[in-house]
């Protein structure tokens, strides 16, 4: 490798490094996805052009071309995206970096079979490609609804890690042999690709956020094992940085689950469609308006808003800026509780009220804000559900019985805010909506905000 392309190489590793310590941060994240990006681009632009090869123009061409079309669909996707479709789209570029893994595998097969330890790097980019494609996708059906159901497969565990073993068997056979057959590398790829849905087909419920981070960290390993087979250092780096940081990630989010990547991926948590607990009585809901809503903020000292999904969805991140502003003024102390998978991807609810301005000392995270609840007033809870349901720590028998939650119940008054009765993302009860202290505040998020606000102007 010629200096000036190590350098650049060099170049680009630290500014994905800087970039991914950025992204720690909301406040600096924005400016660590452009170094990042930046380092991508210097990497890409140093390969292609850098090198001591006879590349005729026409490849050229064809690489500039596939970049353009990339680019603009990728561009495309990026801007059309609304806030709360972003972990579909995530396991969508999940999928593709799979997909593209698998590809080169399958095109440098015939070159490395020779070779066992290029043969053990090309089948396993395949297999792990494979893999993360098909299994993105499922994921992608998943989120966006079109896959509706968890589908449950009798003795899926045994059959998952029967079909597991036989793909590796299979594999190190053909690494053992040197065989150079291209009907069975496609056996490879179809079993990868069937191991894939088999894996994420019955998971279910508030599981996904986790299969989503695992999925996105097999896309860092395949990108890496292509690093190795093309002897890329920074591709390898790349791959290597998305595939612990999709770890790390992974492992917090269990954590935060109070689940361990085992049972999640071999439980059955979550994989339910039913409404646990539907048919206990529940007891009777209050309504409240705003005008009600608004005086017991307005005479309230501490105040934890805990928003959900439902913010995003209504796009309500301004309006309940302007209300914490508004009660602060007015002496109010108000904070942001923050549950780590609250909304549809990690870190949503940060991305989302930092989008509005909102200052971050007022987010709080869970296990800060958890002792504080029964010090405090008035929690309004927007368009949130499984984050806040008391199930989690009172019911057994309940789908997401151990995971922690926003200790909401403990503080002296709740106003719920959501549209119906209708269950969040686990499809399961709350009884909190039930509970004596709870008052229910009926209407879309950004709308009930809004009218909030206007009440509690006129105080
Ligand atoms: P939930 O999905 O549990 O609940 C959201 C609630 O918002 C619903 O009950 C819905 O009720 C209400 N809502 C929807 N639209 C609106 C609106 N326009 N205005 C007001 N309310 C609205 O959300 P949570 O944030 O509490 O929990 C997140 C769930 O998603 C967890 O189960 C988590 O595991 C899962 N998940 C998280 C991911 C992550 O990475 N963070 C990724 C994938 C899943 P109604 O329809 O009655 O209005």
């Amino acid at each position: 490798m010629s200096v000036s392309l190590s350098i650049i190489y060099l170049v680009a590793t630290i500014a994905f490094i800087l970039g991914l310590k950025k992204l720690g941060h909301p406040a600096t994240a924005k400016n660590g996805n452009i170094i990042a990006a930046t380092g991508m681009g210097l990497a890409i632009a140093g390969t292609i052009f850098i090198h001591d090869l006879e590349v005729p123009t026409s490849i050229y061409i064809l690489i500039g071309l596939a970049i353009l079309l990339g680019s603009a669909i990728g561009g495309w996707m990026a801007i059309k995206v609304k806030m709360t479709k972003m972990p579909e789209l995530v396991s969508l570029f999940n999928g593709f970096g799979g997909a593209s893994a698998a590809l080169i595998g399958l095109v440098e097969f015939s070159r490395n079979m020779g070779d066992q330890t290029q043969a053990t790097t090309v089948i396993s980019g395949i297999i792990i490609g494979a893999i993360t494609f098909s299994g993105s996708i499922i994921a992608w059906g998943k989120l966006n609804g079109s896959i509706k159901s968890v589908i449950k497969i009798p003795y899926h565990n045994t059959i998952n890690n029967l079909f597991l073993i036989g793909i590796v068997a299979f594999s190190v056979f053909m690494v053992t042999t040197g065989v150079d057959s291209q009907a069975m590398i496609f056996v490879v790829l179809a079993a990868g690709l069937m191991y894939g849905i088999l894996f994420v087909l019955p998971i279910g419920g508030a599981d996904m956020p986790v299969v989503i981070s695992l999925l996105n960290s097999l896309t860092g390993i395949a990108a890496a094992i292509t690093g190795i087979l093309y002897s890329n250092m920074v591709m390898l780096v790349g791959g290597i940085l998305v595939g612990s940081a999709g770890i790390i990630l992974t492992i917090a989010m269990c954590k935060g689950m109070n689940r361990t990547l085992f049972a999640v991926i071999f439980g059955s948590f979550g994989a339910t469609d039913s409404v646990a607990g539907a048919n206990k009585t529940l007891g009777t809901i209050k309504k409240t308006n705003p005008s009600d809503a608004a005086i017991m903020m307005n005479y309230a000292t501490n105040v934890i808003i805990v928003p959900g999904y439902g913010l995003a969805v209504a796009q309500a991140q301004h309006v309940v800026h302007e209300l914490e502003e508004l009660l602060t003024k007015k002496g109010v102390n108000v904070k942001y509780a923050i549950h780590p998978v609250a909304g549809r991807m990690p870190g949503h609810m940060n991305v989302l009220l930092a989008e509005s301005n909102v200052d971050y000392s007022l987010l709080v995270e869970m296990e800060d804000i958890n002792s504080q609840f029964k010090n405090t007033d008035v929690v309004l809870v927007v368009g949130a559900n499984d984050v806040v349901n008391p199930a989690a720590h009172n019911d057994p028998s309940s789908p997401i019985y151990g995971m922690p939650i926003l200790d909401v119940e403990s503080a002296k008054h709740i106003i719920v805010n959501k549209r119906t009765m209708n269950a969040g993302y686990a499809g399961i009860e709350n009884e909190l909506f039930y509970n004596d202290k709870t008052v229910m505040l009926f209407g879309d998020a950004k709308d009930a905000l809004t009218s909030l606000v206007n009440e509690l102007k006129n105080m």
